[in-house]
């Protein structure tokens, strides 16, 4: 059975070699005589796993010492809710960028909590833009600011962050952490589901300010409070045990890749090699405006329905699998991920000339 190429958008590709050293450790890791998954999770070798992913990350990511990193369940989902039960307390207010489905849906929860700010949207063109965050709309007084960094769905990104001054900028990361250097001191929260850059569904990565933590409204359930979580290392109760395992793994890989720097140059490469391509082809098209162009997700179209489905058709038969679009753009979209290598890409638009020269 031969691996394809997995341009899913979640959960998606993950790098060989921490499949590889899983596998090997599958029955039976180091001395323990057990498989990470039937371990306790207060064990000395668990607590090794899961401090060394912490210290990997925070190695990786430059996090500084006065934030703390979390590993929750319940998806970026859950965030939606658990940012604003932890932090609209302060002034009961908080602004939202609404640049997708999921920025959306966030703003939504938030607003169960408190009062929200649209501050833009760029729904008018199905969010094929970020749309200009005008100062003058910001609120000074907002308990935060909310982003989603990296849109998976439309396949926009912030490459400018908006100077929301003393008010902490919260932003969902679920689809670009790891993926271009970032300076968390500029965040108040940083959260990512795991499955789309970090390792596989199951665990979601919280980054928090310290001076964020402990301001929870009366309501919020106990496994929703950030505190409980950050007073107990991630421990209150069974964290998610074999997915933070495979997220070390995948920390492991990408260290020695180089880290983030060496990472970004890759995504840069690959997202070039497929963007000059759609920007020359006579049949495929970019569905986003050029500045705002992601490095993880890329839709495309033809602009015809039925030669779509054959090239998605075809494209999978060949081993590039999943590269239908989100149902709201349709079309298709290439999500590549870190562990998407140069090749799979390249291979994809050799693919894609000849269907052009063909079709
Ligand atoms: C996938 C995704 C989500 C939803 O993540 P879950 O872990 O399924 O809750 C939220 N935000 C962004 C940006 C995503 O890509």
């Amino acid at each position: 059975m031969q691996r394809v190429y997995n341009f899913s958008a979640g959960p998606s590709v993950l790098p060989e070699p921490a499949l590889q050293k899983a596998a090997e450790e599958m029955l039976c890791y180091g001395t323990s005589g057990m498989s990470v998954m039937e371990m306790s999770h207060r064990s000395k070798a668990y607590e090794a796993i899961i401090q060394g992913a912490e210290a990997l990350l925070r190695e990786l990511m430059g996090i500084p010492a006065n934030y703390k990193v979390l590993f929750l369940q319940g998806g970026a989902s859950s965030q939606f809710a658990m940012v604003p039960l932890n932090l609209i307390g302060k002034t009961g207010k908080a602004d939202f960028a609404i640049t997708g489905m999921w920025a959306k849906k966030a703003a939504q929860e938030a607003a169960r909590y408190g009062q929200v700010n649209k501050v833009a949207s760029s729904e008018d063109a199905v969010f094929n833009y970020i749309p200009e965050l005008d100062k003058s709309k910001f609120d000074p007084d907002a308990s935060y600011f909310h982003i989603t960094s990296n849109n998976t769905i439309y396949g926009t990104r912030f490459t400018m962050l908006p100077d929301t001054g003393n008010v902490p900028l919260v932003s969902d990361m679920s689809s670009c952490i790891l993926s271009e250097a970032v300076d968390v001191s500029k965040f108040g929260v940083i959260y990512a589901g795991a499955q789309k850059n970090m390792g596989p569904a199951g665990v979601t990565v919280v980054i928090i300010r310290e001076d964020l933590i402990g301001n929870a409204l009366d309501c919020t359930p106990t496994m929703f409070k950030y505190d409980i979580h950050a007073d107990n290392g991630s421990m209150y109760n069974t964290p998610p045990t074999y997915a933070i395992y495979i997220l070390k793994l995948v920390l492991e890989w990408l260290k020695d890749l180089g880290g983030i720097p060496a990472m970004q140059k890759i995504n840069e490469e690959k997202a070039a090699i497929l963007y000059d391509y759609l920007d020359s082809s006579a049949m495929f098209k970019g569905t986003v405006v050029k500045k705002d162009r992601s490095l993880m997700n890329i839709p495309f179209v033809t602009g015809d329905d039925a030669l779509n489905d054959k090239f998605i058709k075809e494209a999978k038969a060949l081993g590039f699998d999943n590269l239908k679009g989100h149902r709201s753009v349709g079309g298709m979209r290439a999500s590549i991920y870190n562990a998407m290598p140069v090749a799979g890409v390249a291979a994809l638009v050799e693919f894609m000339k000849e269907f052009e020269r063909v079709n």
